[in-house]
């Protein structure tokens, strides 16, 4: 049974357990420079025996003109760059595609669709060979089924015939499952279980990880969300599955953290660490905004094992995001609402516009959810109330999110 975070403990577990004032942790690492831009660390991406950098390249807002920051991350050892048809309103992938193109040998593409529990093969086929022209390429990579929270999706037998064909035609390499709802574990569990994809791309963060709770509260009887995912992952590296990690940063409040990064890395490459420090992950996507950006991410590639100022940096984030943060692969709200809104998705879209700080990008998201939220504003927010398992007060934030995006 699901254990909740107890909040309350949380908010005074840094005077419980010292962390602040530094006492030592059990295997942290010296401080890491986070210096020099650049890949120092590539990882092979299990069973596909393709070299990935560790740190690599999500294009989930890549939009128009912005082929300069593909090409940054490339000049700076990036060769790992994960895009999907749907990102940017389709706008991603002719961007991948005109930066790389020359580049195609230097580089592991990973692209995604939608795949339901009724599309047909010559529907996928469609869609893929729609992802080559829009790519530039005659072949992908990893081919991932996209955003995967209903094991009747990985069901479908229309998908492996499509596979079956699609390789013979020397069109994909390899096939993924990319998840981060609330039934995220469970599906990953059927996939390893029925051994139907090479990698898998899983949103987890420190914040949702059991350990990093552990590590920070010795005795303490709390778990985060996500407390069968790890056990999930453990299974699919005993099957040389890759893994590969997304929004590994809690919903990227990146400019809130600034005034406490005083101790030579930043949040950002603190939570890279400890991503990259879980034996079962080979590396980790993030989406890359700016060349500043990119240089930042990087200072982290190869940097070995997470320090203690890495750590008072995360508590602190964890902290401050205790209360806003939608976890990825909750939805323990799921039905909560009589009016049939969609909390978490809602709650996605604010994270996209306050944590993120991208408005086109959450009105786009808001936009796919035609308006619901609208329903919070006449509404006395009492069936919601208490529907949060993280105590998130749902009704405050879904009505201003619609007014906010709409
Ligand atoms: S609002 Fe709360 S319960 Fe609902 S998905 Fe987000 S974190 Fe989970
Ligand atoms: S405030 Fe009302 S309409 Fe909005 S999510 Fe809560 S119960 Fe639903």
């Amino acid at each position: 049974m699901k254990k909740l975070f107890k909040r309350r403990s949380f908010l005074h577990l840094g005077a419980m357990t010292g962390i602040a004032s530094g006492i030592s942790l059990p295997a942290l690492g010296e401080r890491a420079s986070g210096s020099t831009a650049g890949v120092k660390q590539y990882n092979t991406l299990g069973r596909t025996g393709l070299k990935i950098s560790d740190i690599s390249f999500g294009a989930a807002t890549l939009r128009r003109g912005e082929e300069y920051l593909v090409e940054h991350a490339l000049d700076l050892g990036v060769n790992y760059f994960d895009t999907a048809e749907s990102y940017s309103s389709g706008q991603s992938e002719p961007v991948i595609g005109n930066a790389l193109k020359g580049k195609r040998d230097k580089v592991v593409l990973a692209t995604k669709a939608m795949v339901g529990v009724r599309t047909g093969r010559d529907e996928m086929m469609g869609v893929l060979e729609e992802s080559l022209r829009n790519l530039k390429t005659d072949y992908v990579d990893v081919y991932f089924n996209h955003a995967v929270n209903n094991i009747k999706r990985l069901k479908n037998p229309e998908w492996d015939a499509f596979v079956d064909k699609a390789r013979q035609q020397g069109k994909i390499r390899f096939t993924g499952m990319s998840g981060h709802a609330g039934r995220l574990a469970e599906c990953v569990d059927y996939a390893v279980e029925n051994d139907l994809f090479d990698v898998l791309l899983l949103a987890q963060n420190f914040g949702e990880d059991p350990s990093f709770y552990d590590k920070i509260t010795q005795s303490f009887d709390f778990v985060a969300n996500q407390h069968q995912l790890p056990a999930a992952m453990v299974k699919a590296r005993e099957k040389n599955i890759g893994i590969v990690v997304m929004k590994v940063l809690r919903g990227a409040r990146l400019n809130d953290m600034r005034p406490y990064e005083d101790g030579g890395a930043t949040f950002a490459q603190a939570a890279f660490r400890w991503s990259l420090n879980n034996p079962s992950v080979d590396a980790l996507i993030i989406t890359m905004t700016s060349r500043d950006r990119i240089d930042e991410y990087l200072g982290a590639s190869g940097s070995g094992a997470v320090t203690q100022e890495d750590m008072r940096l995360l508590q602190h984030y964890a902290e401050m995001t205790d209360m806003s943060y939608c976890r990825h692969a909750c939805n323990d709200c799921e039905g909560a609402c009589p009016q049939g809104v969609p909390i978490a998705d809602v709650l996605r879209t604010r994270m996209y516009a306050t944590d993120y700080g991208d408005f086109s990008f959450a009105r786009a998201e808001y936009g796919l959810l035609a308006g619901l939220a609208a329903a919070c504003l006449g509404c006395d927010g009492k069936p919601c109330r208490d529907a949060c398992t993280h105590q998130i007060p749902v009704a405050e934030l879904c009505g201003p999110t619609h007014q906010m995006l709409s």
